[in-house]
């Protein structure tokens, strides 16, 4: 099998501007540009709609991906203020999360509307990246695996492999999502773990090829250890992603496991 390329994914959520924008790519094309350039891991970042051209333009040919953070599930028509994958396509967007709990709570989305637009991306060629976790109320009365295993399982059901292996998931535990708290490696592993078993469910061959994504509080600091989990592909970074120090250090980490895959070329 071939090995999991790390994905590391930053999630700019509601932030920015074209100034501190420019700012923070020009300062992550500085810091990592040789890394990008050697094809190790895949990395980039979700922008807010209104500077996916800005994304796509300073980043186009720097191996960094851009993306969305939301689709809709319609093709076009009156579905005012949604964006369509083909809206995606037309800027290039390599990526698109689904079913952030932020969405998921703020905009009531369904697994099964979550499952559409997952879908819509998949038929428009942009990677979708599905958002799963639990709540700490839910994980302090032991339903988080079941949690966490009905939304991949509810999103993903009818599938082929080839469909699945072209998406990621990303594991973000709510209560770890911009409050500092981190799920120790060891926790984010055995959940990691129960998805790939979930996903297992669905299609034995497309499980060990997927990609499943850390989300929650993901620093530089706490990278490493939690890219050396065997299940744990790379991270999804929410608060970390604006800062150029602290993703240099992340996407360095994605290296560092790309490198105990035999992913990075050493040179002779
Ligand atoms: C996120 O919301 O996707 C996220 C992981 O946020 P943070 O890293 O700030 O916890």
């Amino acid at each position: 099998m071939t090995a999991r390329k790390p994905l590391a994914l930053g999630n700019w959520k509601m932030n920015g501007d074209m100034v501190a924008n420019e700012q923070l790519m020009s300062g992550l094309l500085e810091s990592s540009a040789l890394l990008m350039t050697g094809g190790a891991i895949q990395a980039g970042f979700a922008v807010p709609a209104p500077y996916l051209f800005q994304a796509a333009v300073r980043l186009k040919g720097t191996g960094f991906l851009w993306g969305a953070q939301d689709c809709s599930d319609q093709a076009n028509g009156a579905y005012t203020g949604e964006i369509s994958t083909a809206m995606l396509q037309d800027f290039e967007a390599g990526f698109c999360l689904v079913g952030h709990s932020e969405r998921r709570a703020r905009h009531h989305e369904t697994d099964q509307q979550i499952g559409a637009k997952l879908k819509a991306l998949l038929a428009a060629g942009v990677m979708p990246v599905l958002c799963v976790g639990e709540s700490l109320e839910q994980r302090e009365s032991g339903l988080a695996v079941q949690v966490v295993c009905d939304q991949v399982l509810a999103a993903l059901k009818g599938l082929k492999t080839e469909e699945l292996v072209q998406l990621a998931v990303a594991y973000e535990p709510i209560w770890a999502i911009g409050t500092g708290k981190t799920a120790s490696a060891a926790d984010a592993q055995a959940m990691h773990a129960a998805i790939r078993q979930a996903l297992g469910q669905l299609d034995a061959k497309a499980a060990g090829q997927m990609r499943i994504l850390y989300g929650g509080s993901v620093k530089a600091a706490n990278s490493a250890e939690l890219f050396a989990q065997p299940d744990i592909d790379g991270g999804l970074v929410g608060g970390a992603s604006l800062d150029v120090k602290e993703m240099t250090g992340i996407l360095q980490a994605a290296n560092t496991r790309a490198a105990s895959l035999g992913l990075v070329q050493q040179n002779s």
